[in-house]
């Protein structure tokens, strides 16, 4: 096959592409680089079955050579991110969908969407499963991610009403690994980097609200057999381990070797309370659960950060 991917230069657009260049399969990857980088590809220069259009997705991309699925990864994905960038992340949520949505239709292609688990927004059922519609502020600073992501699914949900566009729609809980910027300012990202700098590990409130963190591989690979699959709704992809925020930075410090202080910041507004997925759905359809454990996951994570740290001085960024 030849899939097309945008959000190539991601975090996990990256790792996506190399899962399908991995299975034998051609890809087109498609970035503007707003949240990516060049550096999560630069081993793939050269080789014959990758190839790379530098491009904004929210401007409609004609391709002439036929691609066979087009998975949209594209999009702001950290708090930080998105609330500097509240317009990209909407306009790259409704036109940037439209256009890949659009393409996969002119090309007969099957259409994976990265949606979110932040489309249940501060959940008041526990463990979420896809059954759930959530409870999202629509006005509120999350409502730009959270909104563009529940408009990506409604409208890929009418594509295939439609025009019988054929959809898979992958709820992603917090993933984390190497490849996230050191200054991406999501939670794992930003203990690391502060372990590693013996900086204060920065707690948004007081620690005890909760997210359950799926280690990249675990989640590429079920993105990779969700593509696969037949199943045309939403499906959680995430692993099912609850954690507080306040566990989370313990481990990370154990994992870092110690020293740094937990210093509580303001909780941002409408930070969802709790976070953990239901994946039955995926476990039945899939024959997928993740196999890897939140220690081992970091101790598989640290070793990129420390790196990135002692050679060029990386540094964490937090809500201000
Ligand atoms: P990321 O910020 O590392 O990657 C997003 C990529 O999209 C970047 O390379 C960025 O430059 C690119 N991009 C953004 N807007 C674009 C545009 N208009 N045109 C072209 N490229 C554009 O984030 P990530 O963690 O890799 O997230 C990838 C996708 O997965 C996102 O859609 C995100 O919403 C979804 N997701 C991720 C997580 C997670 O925990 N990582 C959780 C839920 C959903
Ligand atoms: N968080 C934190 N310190 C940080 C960054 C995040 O305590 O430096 C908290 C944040 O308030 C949230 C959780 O960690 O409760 C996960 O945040 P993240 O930005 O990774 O993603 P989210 O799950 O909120 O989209």
């Amino acid at each position: 096959m030849r899939v097309l991917i945008t959000g190539a230069a991601g975090f996990l657009g990256s790792h996506l592409v190399d899962r399908f260049l991995a299975g034998g399969h051609r890809v087109v990857g498609v970035d503007n680089f707003v949240t990516g980088t060049w550096r999560n590809l630069e081993h793939l220069e050269g080789a014959d079955e990758f190839f790379f259009i530098e491009h904004d997705i929210s401007n409609p991309l004609f391709l002439a050579e036929r691609v066979d699925g087009v998975l949209h990864f594209a999009s702001p994905a950290s708090p930080v991110d998105y609330l500097e960038l509240p317009i990209q992340t909407l306009k790259v949520g409704s036109l940037g969908t439209h256009n890949s949505l659009g393409l996969a239709k002119a090309h007969g292609a099957r259409f994976l969407l990265a949606s979110t688990s932040e489309v249940y927004g501060d959940p008041q059922i526990h463990p979420q499963s896809e059954e759930y519609w959530g409870h999202v502020n629509p006005i509120g600073p999350r409502g730009v991610y959270d909104e563009a992501k529940r408009f990506a699914e409604a409208i890929t949900m009418a594509y295939h009403r439609y025009h019988g566009l054929e959809p898979r729609i992958a709820r992603i809980f917090n993933t984390y690994g190497p490849r996230m910027r050191p200054a991406d300012g999501r939670v794992v990202s930003n203990f690391i980097v502060q372990g590693l700098r013996r900086e204060p590990i920065t707690l948004y409130g007081d620690g005890n609200q909760t997210r359950s963190f799926c280690f990249v591989d675990d989640e590429v690979e079920g993105l990779f057999r969700l593509f696969f699959s037949d199943y045309s709704d939403p499906m959680n992809i995430g692993n099912p381990i609850e954690f507080t925020i306040r566990q989370l930075a313990e481990l990370v410090l154990e994992e870092t070797g110690g020293g740094s202080d937990l210093v509580e910041h303001p909780l941002p507004q409408d930070d969802p309370k709790v976070r953990q997925p239901d994946i039955s759905l995926a476990k039945a359809q899939l024959d997928w659960e993740p196999r890897t454990d939140l220690r081992d996951g970091l101790r598989k994570t640290v070793p990129y950060f420390r790196n990135l740290v002692e050679k060029e001085g990386a540094k964490a960024r937090t809500l201000s």
